[in-house]
């Protein structure tokens, strides 16, 4: 199963996250069914969202939205502090011939707009606190630059974001995919920031050692070179909608008699697709006089 970590470094003063999330964003491209360029706009951003939501034990539900002007249209990632992640883009057929690197043309598909990050706290006690979002322009369109971006001018925490996603043309798709993220706190020594900037710039792609079967701490030594860091805390992350048959009953169930009996004479039934997930649920004509029954 795909892991996440949590550690830091110069005593304290650097937090540091790092995952592996191919099976992630293999299971993401999987439901979605989406064109290369878009799989990789989603990967970045469900495993950005996962490492931003590392740090935030205290916020119940951490969501990235992207509201773009490309042809993606936006892309939307959830977590959740227990590593689930579930997310989709606006248009899965978005495309982009690659660049003159043979990189996924990210950027092409995603444009102008916003990178938006929401925290809500509580929702699933019922309690409504007015969830606290941040916004930034959206600056670059590869979503690792967007994410640091939204660090250092939303949440003024000076950031260095990787986030990578390798493809290949036959299932299941996506052969490595992760992340890392190093966020300097007050105190940071310039020196040290220097450093990791110049080991980062020169280490080797993510997505190539991830494919080699690297863990998220040999993430973390590359980004980190020589500096000694500490692991915190380890979890596991997967793709996970909280959408399911007995939801999709209780949605139905609260449009109230009228409109329940209109759908089974009108038509036959009920099909509903969750968005976050593509999973499709139908409601046969018994369903639906069962739930008119218990309405
Ligand atoms: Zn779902």
């Amino acid at each position: 199963m795909d892991k996440l970590i949590h550690g830091i470094a110069a005593d304290g003063t650097i937090r540091l996250m790092s995952a592996i999330t191919t099976q992630t964003v293999t299971e993401a491209v999987r439901r979605h069914q989406t064109t290369p360029t878009a799989s990789a706009a989603l990967g970045r951003t469900l495993t950005g969202s996962l490492l931003l939501g590392t740090s935030l034990k205290d916020f119940d539900r951490l969501t990235v939205r992207i509201d773009a002007k490309g042809d993606i249209g936006g892309i939307v990632a959830e977590t959740t502090p227990n590593g689930r992640v579930r997310g989709y883009v606006r248009n899965p057929n978005a495309t982009s011939p690659n660049k003159n690197n043979g990189k996924f043309d990210v950027s092409g598909i995603v444009g102008e707009g916003t990178f938006y990050v929401i925290r809500e706290s509580g929702f699933d006690l019922g309690l409504h606190r007015d969830p606290y979002v941040g916004s930034v322009p959206i600056v670059s369109g590869e979503i690792a630059e967007d994410f640091a971006y939204y660090l250092a001018n939303s949440e003024q925490i000076p950031s260095a974001v990787m986030l990578g996603v390798l493809l290949q043309n036959s299932e299941p798709y996506v052969s490595a995919s992760g992340g890392v993220m190093i966020q300097m706190m007050p105190g940071a020594n310039e020196h040290i920031i220097t450093m990791i900037e110049d080991t980062i710039r020169h280490a080797p792609h993510l997505t190539s050692i991830i494919n080699e079967g690297a863990a998220p701490q040999d993430l973390l030594e590359l980004a980190l070179g020589e500096i000694p860091f500490d692991v915190l805390e380890e979890k596991e992350v997967e793709f996970k909608c909280n959408c399911s048959r007995e939801r999709a009953i209780t949605l139905v169930s609260s449009l109230g008699k009228e409109e329940v009996q209109d759908m089974l004479e009108k038509d036959k039934g009920a099909v509903m697709d969750c968005g976050f997930c593509n999973e499709q649920y139908r409601l046969s004509e018994d369903d639906l006089r069962e739930i008119i029954e218990e309405i």
